[in-house]
């Protein structure tokens, strides 16, 4: 899809939408999030790094999934880790 990023992102052709609108793991802990993030390899919802647990970046390196969607409302964008890469769809 998004030309000129990354391997990773470029493979990507249908972005994953939150299968719902919270974070998993804070949920567990009570812990807040600020924003949510989704895993484009498996689903997984977690919150940003402006978020005290930074749920979404511990799964990437934990899994080794490498690009996130923004779950917020209006905002259009991919990130890959491993590439430090944006772009938007
Ligand atoms: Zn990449
Ligand atoms: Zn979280
Ligand atoms: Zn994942």
């Amino acid at each position: 899809m998004a030309q000129g990023t990354c391997s990773h992102i470029e493979a990507i052709a249908t972005v994953k939408d939150a299968k719902q609108r919270r974070c998993d793991e804070c949920v567990k802990i009570g812990g807040r999030w600020v924003h949510l993030r989704i895993c484009q390899e498996c689903g997984a919802t977690g919150c940003c790094d402006d978020s005290p647990n930074r749920h979404a970046t511990a799964h990437a390196r934990a899994s080794k999934h490498p690009v996130i969607a923004s779950a917020e409302p209006g905002e259009r964008w991919l990130y890959c880790y491993p590439d430090d890469a944006f772009a938007e769809f």
